[in-house]
């Protein structure tokens, strides 16, 4: 179960947040739970986690391990500070900065060297659904961004089904179209990887409402959680639905 804070929380408010947040689920054991934060939250979030079940990663990287890239941040950068996860390719990184599936490989590949597990996030627009066009579209990205990985690679990895008509909407796909796309997605896997082990996320205004009809279907083995990842509460409620 996974959160993503997108662009929200100082350090202070992140402290706050595990404050509430860690003695609310120090007793799960069958989740494993990231918290993908700002860049500048990261350092707050990974010592307030020290110990406890809970890990954190960053919310994107640049391929390079250095150099003159002014504003970017390297997977060893991430994974030297103590992050476990990278998220790439969220539809927010892919609509507002260009991201594309070819740079959705290579900073895959660069995270994983780094040492870091990657949240890969895949989904079509609402135009693309309702033109029919669901499945080419998550082929589309699994050939460009995810079949280039080697084995050992993408056994590293973690996919997140976001529809991106269903991000920050409040609109959920419903449980039987969530599951059409993830089976479309574990099929599009097997065609080069053993796919029965990679875990596959939803992710679209998952709530602690909708969270366990979501979670009964076969191929969701977990969620990405934007905006009700935000607030303890709320988001303790989703990892032990
Ligand atoms: C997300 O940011 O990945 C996401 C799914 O957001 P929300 O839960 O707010 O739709």
């Amino acid at each position: 179960m996974a959160a993503n804070w997108k662009m929200f929380k100082t350090p202070a408010e992140t402290t706050a947040f595990f404050n509430d947040f860690l003695p609310l689920v120090n007793d799960v054991t069958a989740a494993e739970i990231a918290i993908c934060a700002p860049f500048v939250d990261l350092p707050t979030a990974i010592a307030a986690t020290a110990g406890s079940n809970v890990t954190i990663g960053g919310q994107n990287l640049y391929w390079a391990k250095e150099g003159a890239f002014t504003g970017e941040i390297s997977g060893p950068m991430l994974k030297a500070i103590g992050c476990t996860w990278v998220i790439v390719g969220h539809s927010e990184r892919r609509q507002y900065f260009g991201e594309t599936d070819e740079t959705v490989l290579r900073r895959t590949k660069a995270a994983i060297e780094a040492g870091l597990k990657v949240i890969v996030c895949v989904g079509e627009v609402l135009a693309e659904r309702e033109a029919g066009q669901t499945e080419a579209v998550l082929a589309k990205q699994f050939e460009g961004g995810i079949a280039g990985l080697t084995p050992e690679e993408f056994a590293q990895i973690v996919i997140a089904y976001e529809p991106v008509w269903a991000i920050g909407t409040g609109k959920t796909a419903t449980p039987e179209m969530a599951a059409d796309a993830h089976k479309a997605i574990r099929a599009l896997a097997a065609t080069k990887f053993d796919a029965a082990s990679v875990r596959i996320l939803y992710g679209g205004s998952v709530k602690p409402d909708n969270v366990a009809s979501l979670m009964a279907q076969e191929d969701i083995d977990g969620a990405l959680v934007g905006g009700a990842s935000l607030d303890p509460v709320s988001f303790s409620k989703v990892v032990k639905f």
